[in-house]
């Protein structure tokens, strides 16, 4: 079959066979889909032969780059030895030693605060380390002697992942609204969306309004909370909204004063993404159970980690008989190829001083979008460390949105892609989020591709 054929066939049993997730399959089945066939860098390539820049990472998991050296080596040296064994009742060297880096990682991270993170659990993706982190939370008051804290305090705006219970605490009514009726209670506080404040206040004249109406749902509700989910400093696939100075800080302050559980859900922001090796250092706030995932492999097999304190690991050791085991695993949990493949992932940060060198890229970042907010449709943009939003609107001076199915943000994200620039946009937010180690050059590029796609769509159309 001749190139051209095979791309026909491919494309053929695409839209036959695939159901693609988060996407309107209506509207797929009338577009070319574009089908990867290769990596390099912060590059994609096409079956055709045409290359991208991988301007999200992936859907937000790349961190050093595709074909890493390093992290393909150290996974063909583990794939000689055993591609998978099960943690459920045997251990495997890759997982234990992935788990003492991630505890040593965390103890740099979060030096001198408290609680200190101590014990690593394994699942497979952002969302079972959500589920896993509630499950947790909700058992270890049991077993204290708490019942009835069978509820969470989430945040409007949140996104912890699919399953049931990560959605329970979500807050994306497009998301989420649909599945209402299966969802378990969550208490809702205000989110952190400057831009678009749900109380009608402006930072910094409003002290934190939000953090005040989180504190009286606490106060009323306490005896029900078993913990305040969030995500520390941006709410990813809530549109990158950027947390004010403070607010942070405020939700570990209110976990204490009424003694419930911090889960910090850095799923998206952990591993470098905003400038710091977690998000929680911002404002030196430790969280007592941590969700990861993504950038944890590079972005190249699923797994993920919920870390938590020995306060609550240890709430959950008794006799065999009392039943306080931590019911909870699935079959690839700690996959050995995976956990090799995190720990060269972890090495890497080391070795090319991944944090020091993104200095240079977070200020060009920052410049780029100073500039890009000036034109007449940016309403706002937001950002912290290379992780950044851009959100469109009709007309900025009353932020009138673009109606939804206007798909403004997918009409400049295909045309950045006939540029060579692949993105994927939250609604009216254009995301961009490369792998940590682009150059200057690339990230100079994307910028400039992206702000030449929002002038065609918006400006000339
Ligand atoms: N939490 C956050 C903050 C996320 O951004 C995501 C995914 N975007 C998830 C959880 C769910 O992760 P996964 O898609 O790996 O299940």
């Amino acid at each position: 079959m001749n190139l051209e054929n095979q791309i026909r066939h491919l494309e053929d049993s695409d839209k036959k066979y695939l159901w693609h997730p988060f996407t309107q399959m209506k509207d797929w089945l009338n577009e070319k889909p574009i089908i990867i066939t290769e990596g390099r860098n912060c590059f994609l390539k096409d079956i055709s032969g045409r290359w991208y820049l991988d301007g999200v990472s992936s859907i937000w998991v790349n961190i050093h780059g595709h074909r890493k050296k390093e992290i393909d080596d150290r996974i063909k040296e583990q794939l000689d030895k055993i591609a998978h064994s099960s943690l459920l009742g045997l251990s495997s060297i890759p997982a234990i030693e992935l788990a003492a880096k991630i505890v040593k990682l965390t103890d740099v991270s979060f030096k001198g605060l408290h609680p200190r993170l101590a014990r690593v659990f394994y699942s497979d993706d952002g969302s079972t380390a959500v589920e896993v982190a509630l499950k947790m939370a909700f058992q270890y008051w049991l077993h204290t002697g708490k019942r009835g804290k069978d509820s969470f305090l989430s945040l409007k705006n949140a996104y912890h992942g699919d399953t049931i219970g990560a959605m329970s605490v979500g807050g994306i009514d497009i998301f989420h609204a649909t599945f209402n009726p299966l969802l378990f209670k969550a208490y809702k506080a205000p989110s952190p969306y400057c831009y678009r404040c749900q109380l009608n206040k402006t930072y910094p004249d409003c002290s934190l309004a939000c953090l005040i109406e989180m504190k009286r749902i606490l106060e009323k509700h306490v005896d029900e909370i078993a913990a305040v989910i969030v995500e520390p400093i941006v709410q990813a696939a809530g549109g990158i909204i950027v947390s004010p100075p403070g607010y942070l800080k405020g939700v570990r302050d209110l976990c204490n004063r009424y003694n419930v559980l911090l889960i910090a859900d850095e799923v998206a922001t952990g591993f470098g993404r905003t400038g710091t090796m977690f998000a929680c250092e911002h404002e030196r706030v430790s969280p007592d159970i941590l969700c990861l995932a993504k950038g944890l492999t590079n972005g190249y097999m699923p797994l993920a980690i919920t870390v938590t304190t020995d306060e609550i690991f240890n709430s959950f050791i008794g006799e065999f008989k009392e039943l306080k085991t931590f019911f909870h695993g699935h079959s690839y949990t700690g996959n050995p190829l995976a956990c090799a493949a995190a720990s060269a992932c972890m090495d890497v940060f080391q070795k090319e001083k991944t944090l020091k060198n993104i200095s240079s890229k977070i200020a060009l970042m920052d410049d780029k979008l100073t500039d890009i907010g000036e034109l007449p449709h940016v309403g706002n943009t937001r950002t912290k460390g290379l992780m950044a939003g851009i959100e469109l609107v009709e007309v900025a001076l009353t932020k009138k949105p673009y109606p939804w199915e206007a798909k403004m943000g997918w009409k400049v994200a295909y045309h950045a892609r006939g540029k060579g620039v692949i993105i994927r946009p939250l609604g009216n937010v254009l995301v961009i989020m490369p792998p940590l180690n682009i150059s200057l050059q690339n990230l100079g590029s994307l910028m400039n591709i992206l702000k030449e796609s929002i002038i065609a769509v918006t400006i000339e159309r």
